[in-house]
């Protein structure tokens, strides 16, 4: 997608710090963490959000919470918790119009 900024990330158009990738999936850190770790865990291919999954989406969904396993093993939040969080559209507070799994831990998060 042209004007995604996702979609730049992955194409080394814009920096950012990647912490996974492979030939589907990419994670790099949140550029504004709102906690001591915080990854963005997204697909390569362009997906507006949630709406857009596909059933031919499902494997790869799928595989996203297994990665998000081993970067919480690796950032050594697996064994104290953490949070995932899925925005979709406006109500749901979605600024980044590409599909993207947001990892957080690291400290007791807040409820709301
Ligand atoms: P959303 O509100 O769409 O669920 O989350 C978008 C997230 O993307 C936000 O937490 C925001 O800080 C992060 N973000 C926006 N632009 C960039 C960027 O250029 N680089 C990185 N690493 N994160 C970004
Ligand atoms: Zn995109």
């Amino acid at each position: 997608m042209e004007n995604c900024i996702f979609c730049k990330i992955i194409k080394g158009e814009i920096p950012s710090c990647i912490v996974y990738e492979d030939e589907e999936i990419i994670a790099f850190k949140d550029i504004h963490p709102k906690a001591p770790v915080h990854i963005l865990v997204i697909p390569k291919k362009h997906i507006n959000c949630i709406n857009d999954i596909e059933p031919e989406d499902e494997k790869i969904i799928g595989k996203i919470y297994s990665v998000i396993k081993q970067l919480a093993k690796v950032q050594n939040i697996d064994k104290n918790g953490y949070r995932v969080v899925v925005n979709c559209g406006e109500d749901g507070g979605q600024e980044v119009m590409h599909l993207h799994f947001h990892l957080m831990g690291g400290k007791k998060l807040p409820i709301k």
